[in-house]
This record gives structure tokens, C-alpha cells and sequence, in this order.
């Protein structure tokens, strides 16, 4: 252990290494509900350069390697299972560029979402990219390596799907770059017309390498954000509604939330739409639109817009802090959730799956979806809030997202995010052949098995 914290030494520096327990013991846990687990080493490189010694040193001595951004995934997909190295990404965190015409950024491997925000505010205010909702402190890179939303991708499509290009470390320690980068110095297209292979790296939770550099699609951000809310007790015909406001093909983001606390919002269903325009005549054309779109309902009562004044700066926060604010209602901070990416029309039964489990866990739920590039798909939170000092609650929450975790498999729906139980289930459920492709690409990758081992293991 000592020849390996002197290697380390020389490879990034004196301070950029740890095994110090204060610090190991901050690193061998996330904030949700799995069991923490020590690594032996922290390692926070700065360069591409340095993390390929490392990943070189870890194959030859065996060590794994789990990359960080900001921990925050909830899921446990940063706890070192096999302990061996954190790798913490913060200190990687410069801009590289910014195509401002053909409207991409260029950022390293540990740059956050907010530090990007923040740069497209003071130096390309026509700019914006899409924001998750998560800490502004979390991680680029974390988010497209597993699969995360943000505020256009109800427009676009996953974040994953917004990558124009990636520098990846191999877990075998070769440097490669996917897309148009490997041919030239623009980072315009991660694929196409070349086999697609940034596929090899997304969604793989640092599991086929780590990315240090990350090409992301840009959008225009218009001058004039705007957000209505529409409310129904009809659990039925949320999806009908869904179907409406997407057909208008203009809209910015689309959630539906739902939660018991506080009382106001009890058993009704709340249709967030947020849309965006440059003047106020395009502002209100889209009102208009979105109106119409479901005047229908409003005709048959069965709901209406609510007037949003009170709480419209709060709606309109990017990111919205106040998601993180439902840790705190049983007190103790803490809360994690599923995120089965779904069909919209099965919507009422996740619903009513929410609550049941509630009922049965004795936790408390707030749920949202959140609208995947047009309609094709949803992201169904089923979030469980829990007092960090009540082991007993936390093992309920646990419970009752293993729980989710299964109907939403039993219901053809996709995991996002899995922690390392729910991809055991997941590959169960998956078809031989395929679960067999995945085994042939991560022994290919990683012979070693040293990538955040523990994670996505075909067996
Ligand atoms: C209040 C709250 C709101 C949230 N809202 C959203 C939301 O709207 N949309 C959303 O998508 N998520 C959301 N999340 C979930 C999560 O915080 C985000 O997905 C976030 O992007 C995770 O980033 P991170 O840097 O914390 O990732 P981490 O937890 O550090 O890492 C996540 C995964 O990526 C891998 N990884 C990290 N860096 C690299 C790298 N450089 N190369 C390869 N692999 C790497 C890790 O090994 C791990 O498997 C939310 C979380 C909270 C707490």
C-alpha cells in the first residue's frame, strides 16, 4: 500500500492524494440509502495525462478505480464496493471552448453544471445548454455517463443524447478520442456518419472508462422563460393531456408532480409547462396554443390552470433548490429515488404504485415525470424522503425503491440510474443475447475488471 500512495504521489502531486480516513470516510459514502463502503486511496488529477498513469498503475497492480464528479447521483454509483481508488474529477474543470455558430462546448471531464452555466451567462448569453435539476456543484461528464434530463430535454432528447464528442482514458490506460475530435480539431458529432461509439461510454456509470473531455450540444436561450401550470384530479387522463401539450412541439420542459405535503397539492396532479419565446407576441402565441391544447378539459372540468404568481420564481429557478427542500419534511435530510424511464400512457399505474408503496413503507413520497424528447418516453421519479438518524426508515425507503425498482421492470420499463442491485435485476430480466453483447464489450474494455467494479458485473 505504501510503494502504491508513492506512486500516486508521483503521478499527481502530493495534494492531490489521500488515504487519510477523515477523508476516506467522506468519500465511502453517497447520500442516499446504501451502505457505505471505504476506498483506500482519493486521487484528484488535473490532467488527461495523469489519468492514464493511474489507470495504468491500477491495471497493473489490480486496484479499481471508481471516477467522481459531485457523488451526488444518489444511487450509490461512486461508493468504492471493491474500495481500491476514487478518482475525484473537481479539479478538471476548464471551458475549453465554446463554438458559439455551431453552438457546442467543450468542457473537461470534472466541469459542473453551473460553472458552464455561469460562462454561457457572461460570455455567450444567447447560449444555454440543459440544465438537470440536480446541485449546480454536480458534474457534465456524471450526468451524461448516466443517462441525466435537464430543462430541454423534453425538446432534445437525454443529455447523453445532446454529446458531440468525447476524450475518453480506457480502462486499459489508451487515450482515445470519439467522433468528429478523432478526425479533426471540431467537436460537432459524436457519431454520425461514423459507427456511433460513444454508445461504449454512455450510460455505462464509469464503468468503460473516464471521460476527460465532453463536447455538449448548445441551444439558443431565448430572451423570455415562461411556465404555466395545469391541475387535474383525473389521474387518467394525465397521459391523454401529455399527448395534447407535446403535439404543440414547442414546449421547453414538461413535469408532472404529485406529492400529499403540503395539503394544497394533495391528490391533484400538477402539469408544469414551461416554454420560452423572444418577444412577448411569441410568448403569448404559445400561451394561446397551450390553452387551447386542452381546452377540452377545462370545458369538461375535469381541470384548469392554477394562477402561479406565488410561486412562479420558485417554478422557474434553474435548478429548482426546492426539490432538494423535500429531504426536510420528516427532518434528517435525506431522500432518494428511482427513475424508470417509461411509457407516458403508463402513467396512472406508477402513479398508484407510488402511493400504495408509501401506504405500505410507512415513508413519504413526492413523485414527478419529467417528458423524454417529445413524448416518446417519461422519466418517472419515486422519490422517498427519510430521517438520516432512523436506520428503520431508511431500510423502508430502501425497501420500497427495490420494490419500485421491480414493477417498474415487471411494466417493460428501463432503470435509470440502477444501483448495483437494481442492474442485477435488470440484466436478469434482459435477454440472454443482448446481457451476452454487454459481457463481450466490458471484458473487451476492461480485461481487468477494475472500473467501478461491483457496477453493471455480466456474469
Ligand atoms: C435535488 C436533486 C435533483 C436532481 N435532479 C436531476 C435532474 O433533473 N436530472 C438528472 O439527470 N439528475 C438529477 N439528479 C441526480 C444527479 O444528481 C445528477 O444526475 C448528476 O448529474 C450527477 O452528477 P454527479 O457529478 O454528482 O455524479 P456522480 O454521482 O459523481 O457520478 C455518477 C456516475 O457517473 C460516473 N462518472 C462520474 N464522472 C465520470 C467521468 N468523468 N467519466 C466516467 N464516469 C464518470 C460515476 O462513476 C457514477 O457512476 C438530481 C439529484 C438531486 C440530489
Amino acid at each position: 500500500m505504501g510503494d502504491i500512495l508513492q506512486s500516486l504521489i508521483e503521478i499527481v502531486g502530493e495534494k492531490g492524494v489521500t488515504n487519510s480516513p477523515e477523508e476516506l470516510w467522506f468519500y465511502s459514502r453517497d447520500p442516499g440509502v446504501l451502505e457505505p463502503h471505504l476506498p483506500d486511496f482519493v486521487v484528484a488529477p488535473k490532467t488527461t495525462e495523469q489519468i492514464q498513469k493511474v489507470v495504468q498503475l491500477a491495471n497493473r497492480e489490480k486496484i479499481p478505480i471508481v471516477p467522481m464528479g459531485n457523488g451526488m447521483s444518489l444511487t450509490g454509483l461512486v461508493i468504492p464496493l471493491k474500495g481500491g481508488i476514487v478518482m475525484d474529477m473537481k479539479r478538471m474543470n476548464k471551458i475549453l471552448e465554446v463554438n458559439a455558430m455551431a453552438r457546442y462546448a467543450v468542457v473537461e471531464g470534472g466541469t459542473s453544471q453551473g460553472m458552464l452555466k455561469a460562462f454561457l451567462q457572461d460570455h455567450h448569453p444567447n447560449l444555454r445548454h440543459s440544465l438537470p435539476d440536480a446541485p449546480p456543484t454536480t458534474t457534465i461528464a456524471a450526468n451524461v455517463s448516466l443517462h441525466g434530463q435537464g430543462r430541454l430535454t423534453q425538446q432534445y432528447g437525454f443529455n447523453s443524447d445532446m454529446v458531440t464528442g468525447l476524450e475518453v482514458v480506457l480502462p486499459t490506460g489508451e487515450i482515445c478520442k470519439i467522433g468528429s475530435p478523432s478526425l479533426g480539431p471540431y467537436w460537432f458529432s459524436k457519431g454520425p456518419t461514423l459507427p456511433d461509439l460513444s454508445g461504449l461510454f454512455l450510460g455505462w456509470l464509469g464503468t468503460t472508462g473516464i471521460l476527460t473531455k465532453v463536447g455538449l450540444k448548445l441551444y439558443p436561450n431565448k430572451k423570455i422563460r415562461e411556465v404555466e401550470l395545469f391541475v387535474t384530479d383525473r389521474v387518467d387522463l394525465v397521459s391523454e393531456i401529455l399527448y395534447r401539450l407535446t403535439h404543440l412541439e414547442m414546449l421547453e420542459d414538461i413535469n408532472v408532480w404529485f406529492q400529499p405535503r403540503p395539503y394544497l397539492f394533495k391528490d391533484n396532479y400538477h402539469i408544469t409547462i414551461y416554454f420560452t419565446g423572444d418577444t412577448g407576441e411569441e410568448i403569448e402565441f404559445k400561451r394561446r396554443m397551450i390553452w387551447d391544447a386542452v381546452q377540452e378539459f377545462i370545458d369538461s372540468k375535469d381541470g384548469g390552470f392554477m394562477g402561479v404568481d406565488f410561486m412562479k420564481d420558485t417554478l422557474l429557478e434553474m435548478p429548482q433548490r426546492g426539490i432538494a427542500g423535500f429531504a426536510d419534511v420528516p427532518k434528517g435530510g435525506g431522500f432518494e429515488y428511482s427513475g424508470p424511464i417509461t411509457l407516458i400512457e403508463h402513467f396512472p399505474q406508477y402513479a398508484a404504485k407510488v402511493i400504495e408503496l408509501a401506504e405500505k413503507y410507512n415513508v413519504l413520497y413526492a413523485s414527478s415525470a419529467r417528458v423524454i424528447s417529445g413524448g416518446h418516453s417519461m422519466m418517472f421519479s419515486i422519490s422517498f424522503a427519510f430521517n438520516r438518524a432512523d436506520p428503520a426508515m431508511m431500510a423502508r425507503v430502501k425497501e420500497a425503491l427495490d420494490e419500485a425498482t421491480a414493477f417498474a421492470l415487471e411494466m417493460g420499463g428501463i432503470p435509470w440510474k440502477p444501483n448495483y442491485m437494481e442492474q442485477k435485476m435488470t440484466l436478469q430480466k434482459m435477454d440472454p443475447n443482448t446481457r451476452k453483447l454487454l459481457r463481450m464489450i466490458k471484458t473487451n474494455l476492461d480485461p481487468q475488471g477494475i472500473m467501478n467494479p461491483g457496477n453493471w458485473e455480466v456474469s
